[in-house]
Parts: structure tokens; sequence; C-alpha cells
């Protein structure tokens, strides 16, 4: 393509043209300038900013396809709907497509005609995916929620080092890495790992003028009525109030309801109905005030929400900017309200303990890995259980072994197929030539009849017919497209092969202990910068764009530190460590699960309420010693637990 093609005025021409808009947003240009000239990219805008606009007008522009990688690929739907409004092809690929629409994407991607299509992470995991945008001319790969490609940023996730790779292996030609939060080891970990030169990365500063950041020191008992006061105070407008867990957020929600407010709950447990439901009200609504987890707001295009209030401490000041980043988005003038409750730290605390997993549990882990065949595969589910890991966690462990080239993961794949007939067998046959019916003659004959549906081991079945597994799946799935049958697929396994051996086990599970230790040390730490943060004698404003790499030259002169010029002070916990007869109740426990309990960690787990695998199956999370000690530090009991030996 000419450079001439590309000139501003072509710019500006297309981005009226395709989105009707006249200007580009801060940071839009020089970000788009830099992909149209050839080079990899990275736009850190605050939510809200206008960065998928910086790939979705170059997908016009340039030769290829645009990959867009999304973590929230589910909430990508209004963006593919709006871009097919405007004529622009768009598709994601995800579990939710049946067999046509996903054949109708493939298609559309060989022909050339789609312009972007956006993917989930985890689909690089499929070869089959792999296999078909090999051959593809990938213009743009667009990394979305970049920040979690680093160890330093509050939401890494190993799977997205991984994309690293993927990019190279696909050719794509140049990468733009997006993210509204970085600080500056975050944005050095992305331009390093995407080859973005600094003047390619485009941070356009986290100071949002309009909204006044303020934090109220409150204890349990006083913090729902503060909040009551603090909403009733002011005008009514949309307001936002993240909590923690779930159940607070109905207990909120029904609290300001039964004080005369509109408040609804939401949270992931809710049905996707229901959610749905809560969301339109909210987004139709001037003066619904939803009470939420942090599920909550990802997503939601609403410029006019006026409150963001924090009812708990978030789990890191990341987090915090992103919640807060959803107010005010009209550039009016908005309010963000903290309260700091000292009594949080615990349960955040644990939640991160309670993801950490023991010395023991990832031996085994490693241990088991590396007493399989060359090529293996394995039920996650089983292998958690076996462990004694959660299974997020555990795949965060594997990811890692992968990363550390030990292992590679192949496709996924379902080990049953179940069927229900919706015809007879007879019907079914008859349909089809002599060959071919004996051959789904044969499946039915070797499938096992439960009460309505019938279970196919695909290889055993495979086996005793001779044939492969890919011929097996093919003919199911043929009968179920012509609606002869209905199938379900159950007892997904994962397949892996192991490319390296590690030398000593014992010294690779001591690494990955190491490892996910210091991870918990990070995410404390991170924690623990949310109360410095609160509790801090200067401008707090100044100093969130500071850690966001984009310091203010002065105060800003509207936070509650810049309103009072004073420091906020938190009240402490009051409890600090387990009573003498918690203790001896929990080493008497102990004595009656000897194998299970014999880590001090697993035994702080059962007292801090934090259940795994094997707590649960062996129905300890219904002892009267689970959770006995929530309200105490996981360190202080881990402690006490140690030095009783
Ligand atoms: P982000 O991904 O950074 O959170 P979005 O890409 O969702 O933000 O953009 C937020 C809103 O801004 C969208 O409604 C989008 O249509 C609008 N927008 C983006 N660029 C422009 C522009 N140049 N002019 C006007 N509106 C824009």
């Amino acid at each position: 393509m000419s450079k001439d093609h590309h000139s501003k005025e072509t710019l500006y021409a297309a981005l009226k043209q395709h989105f009707g808009y006249s200007e580009f947003r801060d940071g839009q240009e020089s970000v788009i300038t830099q992909l149209l000239a050839g080079n990899s990219a990275a736009a850190v805008f605050p939510t809200g900013g206008g960065k998928s606009l910086c790939y979705q007008l170059p997908s016009l522009m340039l030769d290829g396809l645009t990959l867009v990688v999304s973590p929230l690929i589910a909430l990508m739907k209004d963006q593919i709907d709006a871009l097919n409004a405007r004529g622009i092809k768009a598709a994601r690929l995800d579990s939710t497509l049946d067999a046509n629409e996903y054949r109708q994407v493939m298609q559309e991607l060989r022909d050339g005609t789609l312009r972007l299509l956006y993917v989930a992470p985890e689909r690089f995991n499929n070869e089959r995916f792999r296999t078909s945008i090999a051959n593809i001319n990938i213009a743009l790969f667009a990394v979305d929620e970049a920040h979690c490609i680093s160890e330093w940023g509050h939401n890494f996730r190993p799977d997205y080092l991984k994309l690293v790779e993927f990019a190279k292996a696909c050719g794509a030609q140049r990468v733009l890495a997006l993210t509204a939060t970085a600080t500056k080891e975050v944005l050095n970990d992305i331009c390093s790992v995407f080859n973005i030169t600094p003047d390619c990365a485009i941070n356009t500063g986290f100071y949002r003028p309009n909204l006044r950041l303020s934090a109220t020191a409150v204890d349990q008992k006083s913090r729902d009525a503060v909040l009551l006061q603090k909403i009733k105070a002011l005008p009514v407008g949309p307001t936002i109030v993240y909590v923690t867990l779930q159940k607070t957020a109905q207990h909120v929600a029904e609290l300001l309801a039964h004080n005369g407010l509109q408040a609804k709950y939401y949270h992931a447990g809710l049905k996707e109905q229901q959610r749905t439901e809560v969301q339109d009200w909210f987004i139709s609504s001037d003066s619904g005030i939803v009470v939420a987890t942090i599920a909550f707001g990802m997503g939601i295009d609403k410029s006019n929400i006026r409150y963001v209030y924090h009812y708990n401490l978030p789990k890191s000041l990341e987090n915090y900017s992103q919640e807060i980043g959803r107010a005010g988005r009209d550039g009016e003038p908005s309010q963000c309200h903290l309260l700091a409750c000292a009594s949080d730290l615990i349960p955040l605390q644990n939640f991160i303990y309670g993801d950490t997993p023991d010395r023991t549990a990832v031996a085994k882990l490693v241990d088991t890995i590396f007493s399989q065949q060359t090529e293996f595969d394995v039920s996650l589910y089983e292998l958690s259980q076996q462990c004694d890991i959660r299974p997020l966690v555990l795949r965060t462990l594997l990811t890692q072994l992968e990363l550390k080239k030990h292992l590679a993961g192949g496709t996924p794949f379902y080990a049953n197929y179940q069927f229900k007939p919706l015809k007879s067998s007879q019907e079914i046959l008859s349909q089809f030539d002599e060959q071919r019916a004996k051959f789904i003659g044969d499946i039915f004959r070797h499938s096992q009849k439960g009460r309505i549906w019938f279970q196919v081991d695909l290889d055993n079945t495979a086996a005793a017919l001779n044939a492969p597994r890919e011929k097996l799946i093919a003919a199911l799935d043929y009968l179920a497209e012509q609606s002869l049958l209905e199938v379900k697929v159950a007892g997904v396994r994962n397949r892996y092969t192991i490319t390296r051996m590690p030398e000593s086990t014992t010294a690779l599970a001591d690494e990955l202990a190491t490892d996910a230790q210091a991870r918990e040390e990070r995410e404390i730490d991170r924690l623990q910068q949310c109360v410095d943060w609160v509790c801090l004698d200067a401008c707090q404003t100044s100093a969130l764009c500071a850690r966001f790499d984009s310091p203010l030259d002065k105060d800003c002169g509207h936070c509650s530190w810049c309103d009072e010029n004073k420091a906020i002070e938190m009240v402490d916990q009051e409890n600090t460590e387990i009573s003498e007869t918690v203790l001896t109740d929990a080493i008497t426990l102990r004595t009656e699960h000897p194998e299970l309990l014999s880590s001090p960690r697993i035994l702080t787990r059962v007292l801090c309420g934090l259940s795994s695998p094997r707590i649960s199956k062996a129905g300890l999370h219904k002892s009267k010693l689970f959770g006995i000690a929530e309200t105490v530090p996981f360190k202080h009991v881990l402690d006490q637990i140690s030095e009783r030996g």
C-alpha cells in the first residue's frame, strides 16, 4: 500500500466515513499512525478513552485480518454488533457458536471478507484454530487487557504470555497492546515482550479532573450508616457501590432499598437473565444504584455514572482505578468515595493465601505429570482432586510448565459423548447406504444405554471398530445436524506432550512453589498499597497518577486530602490470634486426619475457612473448626500452628 494512502487526510476521512467522528480522542491518532507505518504499538488509555478505535480503524486500512484477543470476549458482542451495523465485517469465535455459525466464520476468514476476528486467549490452545489461521494474513494482532502478560500487573495470566509466541507463530505483521492500567514496570514488560519501541507506547495519562476522590475510615458497625448518609446527602444520580462478596451485594442493596433508594444487586452468582435485567435497568436509569461485585461494569458503556462507592477495600490500586474509571465518562463532575475498613483486609488476604498451593501438593503434581508417557491426556478436574490444588491454580501451574518448555499443550477433547435418539434406530439407519448404516449401527451397539442418554466411550469404541475417534465424532455430529440425535459432550480432557524431562522433579517443584510464594507476596503487597494510599498524608489523586506513571505537577485540589489537609487513620483490626482452646482443638483435628493435615498450611486453611479439593472431600468444610478463625490474619494463624509443631 502506498504511503500516500495513509496520509493524515485519508485517516480523518476514514474516521468520518466509517465511524462518523470528526476528531480523534487523545492518543488515538498517534497509536494509529504508528500501526499504519508498520510498527507495533501500545495504547494505555483510561477506561472509556477509546482504545477499541485504535484497532477498528486500522483494520479497515490494512491489508489482512485484525485478530483481537480479549479475555472478555462475552462482552465484545455489543462491539461486534455495532461494527456489523456500520457495515464492517466482524465476528467472534467462542463456544456459543453452533456448527453452522462456526463454519460461516471460517468461510469468511478464508475468503478474506472478515476484517476483525475476536477470540479469547484460550482459543490458541486449540490446534484446529491454530491450523485454520496458519495461512491467514494477519495484519494486526491486538491484545486487549495486555497488563495480564506482566507478573507485575494485578491480573497476571500465564496463558497471556503464550500469546507472545502465538503472535510470532501466526506471522502477525504488527501487534497492538491495549490496557487501561499500566505501571511503569508493567508497560516495560509489555513493550519488551512485544518488541514495542518507547515512542510507540502511548500513555495518555491517568488524571481525570472531573473525578473527586475521597475516603472515610469506618468500622464494621458504622459502615452501613455512613454509606446511607453519604448517598442521601448528595443529589440523585446513577451510582455503583462496589463490594467484595456476593452476599454483601445483596445485604447492601436491601439496606438501601429499605431506606427508599432505588437499589438492585448484581454479581456473578445471579442467573444470566437477572444480570441482563439489572444491567439494562441501570443503563436506562438516571437514579439507579447497583450494588455489585467487581463482575459489574466491564463492557458497560454508560457515560453519566455520577458516583462510585467502595463499600469494601479494593484488591489493588489497579482494580480501584479501573472501577472508579467508570464514573463520569461524560466529563461531568463525579464523586468516588471509599469506605476504608481495616477488617476488610483479612478476607482479602485470605483470598490470596487460598490461591497459593501447598509445597507438597505442587510436588505431587510434578511427580504425577512426569511419570506419564510422553504423550498423555488428563482431566484437570481429576488432577485437581488428586493433587489438592484448586482448578484455576492448577491451570496456572500447568501453563508455567509450558512456559518453562517442559510441556506442550494440545487441543482439549471430550472423552465421552452422550446421545439421545430423536427417531427409532431403524428410521435413522434407513437414511444411509449399507456401509454407513453398518458403521452407525456399530456405534449404537457399542454405546451403553442409560435411562435417556446413551454413553459412547470414544476411545474404546474407536478401538473396537478400528476407526479413528474423529470419524466417530464426525458421524455423531452429522446425525445431530440432521436432527436424528441430540448429542451432549462430557468429561473434557487436556492433552499434553512432555517436551523436556526435568533434571530433578524436586528442584522443579521447589521452583514452582517459590514462584507461587512470590506471587502471594506481591498480591499481599498490592493490598497493602491500597491501605497506604488511603492513609497517605499527601494529595491522593496525585499519588495515584504517579503510580500509573503520569505524575501531576501540582496537587489536584479536589481530593479529600486536598480538602482537609490531613491523613485518614484506619482503625486497626482487633483479632490478632486464635485462642488456646481453638489451637488445642485444631491439634486434635490434626490427629484425626494425620495425612491431610500434616502441613501447617492446610490446617491453617481449615481454620481460616479456605477450602481445597481434599478439604471438601474429607468433609472438613462442615467441621465446627472450619472458618473459626476467619477474622484472624492467615499469617498469624499459620505462625501459631507452626510454633506448636
Ligand atoms: P475503552 O476501550 O478505552 O474503554 P471504548 O473503545 O469502548 O473505550 O470507547 C468508549 C466510547 O468512546 C465508545 O462509545 C466509542 O464509540 C467512543 N469513541 C471512541 N473514539 C471516539 C472519537 N474519536 N470520537 C468520539 N467518540 C469516540
